[in-house]
């Protein structure tokens, strides 16, 4: 599986002669040009294995490498840095030193499933990308993304009532994160939204944020969610050859 765009290549390893001649013919400058190869001897073999064994990495086996996901993601089109088949190509090929030198951008995978729509392959790019942003945190590479702690929340709320009460996820994120509550973005949108809400989905808003609605008769299917999530957890855990309580 080649390298296909030129920006991949590291400037470090693009050497070139500022005045050379060979055979009578000038080639100073970019003329001789030439990439130095690459010596690769600390492959994580398990890689694949251990990225398929989270949610949403299972189909990365199937990519074929056609670059569709890059091309059509919405995120490459401002940072091309962004690169979903680039990152495939490294976690099938153990490259983890390649794919930890953008750590720091994976997580910006901002779900719109564009490349999941465009993959000829189903793959689902979208949801690998999630994988390996969730690998990362695991394996202890990146702290927990901002997208991770707002699904956590997310997650957490409806496993502890059955329902989702937006402004109740809004500051649960805003406090996992360290940030203030009144944000300048946040209260124009909600004088925006009380401009143009029905007065009985206001009044439903504010009971649900006073009250906390929960499910009635919730108590079961919530043990049984709470301890679904702790087995797959641990299932995640082991197949990182983690022990039992690191990465939680
Ligand atoms: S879901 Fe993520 S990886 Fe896929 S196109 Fe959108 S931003 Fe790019
Ligand atoms: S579109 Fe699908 S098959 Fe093509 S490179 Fe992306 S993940 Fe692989």
């Amino acid at each position: 599986m080649p390298i296909h765009e030129k920006s991949l290549i590291r400037p470090e390893n693009l050497h070139s002669h500022e005045e050379l001649e060979i055979e009578g013919v000038d080639v100073s400058g970019h003329w001789s040009t030439f990439i130095e190869s690459r010596v690769i001897t600390d492959y994580n073999e398990q890689m694949e294995e251990e990225i398929a064994a989270l949610p949403g990495g299972e189909n990365i086996h199937r990519c074929w490498q056609c670059g569709s996901c890059t091309n059509s993601c919405t995120v490459h089109a401002v940072n091309p840095d962004f690169n979903p088949r680039y990152w495939i190509y490294l976690i099938r090929t153990g490259m983890e030193d390649e794919l930890l030198r953008d750590k720091d951008i994976i997580w910006r995978c901002v779900s719109c499933n564009k490349c999941t729509y465009a993959c000829p392959r189903d793959v689902v790019p979208e949801a690998v990308m999630k994988a390996t942003a969730h690998w990362l945190e695991l394996k202890g590479h990146t702290e927990p993304s901002p997208s991770m702690q707002f699904d956590e929340e997310f997650s957490s709320q409806v496993f502890e009532t059955g329902k989702i009460e937006e402004s109740r996820v809004i500051r649960g994120f805003f406090a996992r994160t360290g940030q203030p509550l009144m944000q300048e973005w946040l209260i124009e949108m909600g004088k925006r939204i009380a401009r143009k809400l029905p007065i009985k989905m206001g009044i439903a808003m504010g009971l649900g944020f006073l009250f906390r609605p929960r499910t009635s008769n919730w108590g079961g299917a919530k043990a049984a969610i709470n301890e679904y999530v702790k087995e797959q957890k641990a299932a995640q855990r082991k197949a990182l050859g983690l022990n039992s309580g690191a990465g939680d």
